[in-house]
């Protein structure tokens, strides 16, 4: 014999399948869109005393934006006030709300958790994730920020591979110090994040050895042990940090700044040489000084003219 074990979702609630909803409608509206009449099927506990209330006040339709479903379709909420009926309560009447819509929400839960994913582990600009997901880039931010507030309990998190970045969030500022002398001020901070995941694990002041220090002395044992590569750029003053807390791990320099410090290499080296040669800087009949710029483009992308150039 076959029995149901939940209880039994009609057709269109299963295909739209949002957590504590049913489908009562479903339109194709004359612009060929389709809208989509849901109503919760929670029961309406009032939110002072917790209560269920039996008896509907009234209803009103109220629209949520939500994730496509088989295409883009228009939400409608059907959703009722409802009379709380306990005595003690101070609360007369009260509108139900949802996990997936909450109090004052006007966008289902399940949408604001597809756009944060998609802004953290695809890393698109938060424009980008706003335009596929066919909301505004208000929505994605303010998902993002409250997001961002729930940093994660870093000592849960099993990260093998830590990325270090400094950014200076703000344009120098001057102030005057107490004796009257001006004092340059340099808002840099130092953001920490799991290179697996793209996780930001802690964001802290400055950027020095001892701000990433202190973050990493945090760290239990065992959590510091688990990482295995660490990745900063080369300029960075951190290595003082992670000789001492974590000695065992490798250092990684990505690609671009690797690059640029050859470059910047081959370029002392052309100038010295210049100089030495001519006891002047390069001028733009010096072949060396004309080409350049060949000097440090890859050699898998020069073409046969500029190879010819190269060894002219
Ligand atoms: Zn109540």
């Amino acid at each position: 014999m076959h029995e149901n074990t939940g209880p039994q979702r009609d057709a269109a609630s299963t295909i739209f399948n949002l957590p504590n909803y049913h489908v009562i409608d479903a339109i194709d509206l004359p612009d060929g869109g389709r809208q989509v009449v849901i109503a919760s099927s929670v029961p309406p506990g009032c939110p002072s005393c917790g209560v269920i209330a039996t008896k509907v006040h009234s209803r009103r339709s109220q629209q949520v934006r939500d994730v496509p479903v088989a295409g883009t379709v228009q939400v409608v909420w059907a959703k009722r006030r409802w009379f709380c009926l306990e005595p003690a309560c101070a609360r007369r009447t009260f509108w139900e709300a949802t996990d997936q819509v909450p109090r004052y929400a006007r966008s289902t839960t399940r949408l604001r958790d597809q756009v944060v994913s998609a802004v953290i582990t695809s890393g698109r600009a938060a424009s980008e994730v706003a335009q596929a997901h066919g909301v505004s880039w208000w929505l994605v931010q303010a998902a993002l920020a409250a997001a961002a507030v729930a940093l994660p309990a870093v000592d849960e998190v099993p990260v093998t591979r830590l990325g270090i970045d400094e950014h200076r969030y703000r344009s120098v500022r001057w102030f005057r110090t107490d004796d009257g002398a001006w004092r340059r001020f340099e808002p840099w901070m130092t953001t920490l994040v799991d290179l697996t995941t793209g996780q930001v694990l802690g964001i802290v002041d400055g950027r020095d050895s001892t701000a990433v220090g202190t973050w990493l002395a945090q760290r239990s044992e065992c959590w510091r042990e688990r990482i295995e590569v660490v990745a900063i750029d080369p300029s960075a003053a951190f290595r003082k940090a992670l000789r001492t807390y974590l000695p065992r791990a490798a250092v990684s320099v990505d690609k671009f700044h690797l690059v640029k410090l050859g470059n910047d290499m081959v370029t002392t080296v052309r100038q010295r040489l210049a100089r030495t040669h001519h006891g002047r800087r390069g001028r733009k009949d010096d072949p060396a000084w004309a080409h350049r710029m060949l000097l440090l483009r890859g050699a898998d992308t020069l073409t046969p003219r500029a190879w010819e150039r190269l060894e002219a």
